[in-house]
């Protein structure tokens, strides 16, 4: 790991979406950058902490745990992609947003754990917009079974959606699933009269797109640092 080099691409990650909120009218403090630090090392986070970086994600919970154990308490941790019910255990009270709810199941599940600790968790629905080569997120037809559950639990506190696209290698293609996904958590915030404000949306290749329609977390992995192993 070269630290000047890594600083560098932060610092232009965050000056791209700077430009990008500019550019959408927005302010830029309405987006929120989620370095996505699995399978880089814990050095690599520590020199980005130094530099005033203090919001990361992992996906897998034994790395993020050993992580955590050797870097300042006062990072915020976000947690990615799937999660499997045998997992939550480890996953809530100790991460402040949980981006991938996506089943019933789960979401009972977490409220179980978020009981036992006395504890309210931070979550995102996981959506999946009717791409076929898409597995993980909850079917537009399941939502709102899901959505009623979210909204009448006393521990989850339903924040707004999370999207991960179907790969098309070309932003336009990606664009107008973004514009979904902000339509549809307004839909969902009138619907059950909640503010479901964040949408979890963009990656290395699409940030910017995803901050023009709308994202409040952009989650950037490869930018940052480099090829993951
Ligand atoms: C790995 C991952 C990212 C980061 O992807 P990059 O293409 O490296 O920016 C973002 N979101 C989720 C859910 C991920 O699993």
């Amino acid at each position: 790991m070269n630290p000047e080099a890594l600083v560098k691409r932060w610092q232009d990650v965050q000056e791209r979406i700077r430009l990008a909120a500019l550019k959408a009218g927005r302010l830029e403090d309405s987006v929120r950058l989620v370095a996505v630090s699995k399978r880089h090392p814990v050095e690599a986070i520590a020199t980005l902490y130094e530099h005033g970086q203090y919001l990361f994600g992992e996906n897998y919970v034994q790395e993020a745990q050993k992580k955590m154990e050797l870097l300042p308490s006062d990072i915020q941790w976000h947690f990615l992609g799937h999660l499997q019910t045998n997992k939550v255990k480890q996953v809530v009270g100790i991460f402040d947003l949980i981006h991938g709810v996506d089943s019933l199941k789960l979401a009972r599940s977490l409220q179980g754990r978020a009981e036992e600790l006395d504890c309210t968790q931070n979550v995102l629905v996981q959506v999946n917009l009717g791409s076929e080569t898409q597995k993980n997120g909850v079917l537009e037809e399941d939502l709102p079974q899901l959505a009623e559950y979210l909204a009448a639990s006393s521990r989850l506190c339903w924040q707004g959606l999370m999207l991960m696209p179907p790969f098309l290698g070309d932003v336009d293609k990606v664009r107008p699933f973004f514009v979904r996904l902000r339509e549809l958590a307004h839909k969902l915030s009138q619907e059950f009269g909640m503010s479901l404000k964040e949408l979890s949306m963009g990656m290395t290749d699409d940030f910017e797109a995803a901050i023009e329609e709308g994202a409040t977390i952009v989650r950037v992995g490869t930018r940052i640092f480099g090829k993951r192993e």
